[in-house]
């Protein structure tokens, strides 16, 4: 990625609690409970879910974001473009401005989601989450929430292939749930959460052609460079509920499906990107 050096950041559209522990103690209460299947299946899994899972007897992944030190006041590093390229942090803080600027010009009376950076845990909207979880969108406060440590867990333990594309991908995919909320799309999941034709996969395929929208905006900008995509393509790849289930359980059961096979995230994705158009991503009527 590559942002114009004189660009201004806005640090305010990303509340930075890294390092601030959380006073709550409740298990998120959405989804259902991960048994012993593993740590590579439920961060897998959650990434890029909209779906929380309680995993606090599993391991923490939290401090490698935080990494001990002390973090700096984003509103005094993430200025400039300049600053998004030397920093990861600042970088991110660029990608959710660009984000919001795409849809802020696509959907009418779009409101802005404000993007939370933790480690450990920290309260949402809806319940306490642990850095286990994954990135989410939560509907009830129109946050989306991101452990950063994850992105470096998911590169170095299970060797998807990172890079500031697949960050970006991860983000514009919830930013995705944040547009089908506001449309209310949202809403069509409750009820139908698993399966192949199930209306939770619908939306996170839609979710990710949303995604691919936003990166079409993006090219068109400047802000990608060549090879970009590809990082985008191996994230969406690395997280399709038919190779998660061919590693964890060396099978594949199409109606335990949640998120869609790798293929049809890759093609979504693909669809919104080649098109840039909103519209092309109709993933509730017909065959995904
Ligand atoms: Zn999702």
């Amino acid at each position: 990625m590559d942002f114009q050096k004189g660009a201004k950041l806005d640090p305010s559209q990303v509340e930075d609690r890294r390092g601030t522990r959380s006073l709550g103690g409740r298990g998120m209460a959405v989804g259902g409970g991960a048994g012993a299947i593993g740590l590579i299946v439920v961060l897998l899994i959650t990434l890029l879910g909209g779906q929380g899972i309680d995993l606090s007897a599993l391991q923490s992944l939290d401090g490698v974001a935080a990494g001990g030190q002390q973090q700096g006041d984003i509103h005094e590093e993430c200025r400039s473009g300049e600053d998004a390229e030397s920093s990861a942090t600042c970088r991110l803080i660029g990608t959710v401005n660009s984000i919001q600027a795409y849809w802020e010009r696509a959907v009418d009376g779009y409101q802005p989601a404000v993007t939370v950076f933790f480690s450990d845990s920290t309260d949402t909207g809806c319940g306490f989450a642990t850095a286990d979880v994954g990135p989410f969108y939560c509907p009830a406060d129109d946050h989306v929430y991101v452990d950063l440590g994850f992105f470096q867990e998911l590169q170095a333990r299970f060797h998807a292939e990172g890079g500031p594309f697949a960050e970006a991908y991860v983000l514009a995919h919830e930013y995705g749930h944040h547009i089908q909320d506001l449309l209310g799309i949202l809403d069509r999941v409750a009820g139908d959460r698993q399966g192949p034709e199930s209306a939770a996969v619908r939306s996170e395929l839609q979710a990710d052609c949303f995604a691919g929208v936003w990166a079409a905006s993006a090219y068109a900008r400047d802000v990608l460079e060549p090879g970009d995509i590809d990082e985008a393509l191996a994230a969406a790849e690395a997280v399709g509920d038919d190779r998660i289930q061919r590693e964890v359980q060396g099978q594949v059961n199409r109606e335990a499906w949640t998120h869609g096979s790798s293929a049809q995230r890759q093609r979504w994705f693909q669809t919104g990107y080649r098109g840039g158009d909103p519209n092309a991503c109709d993933t509730f009527s017909g065959g995904i």
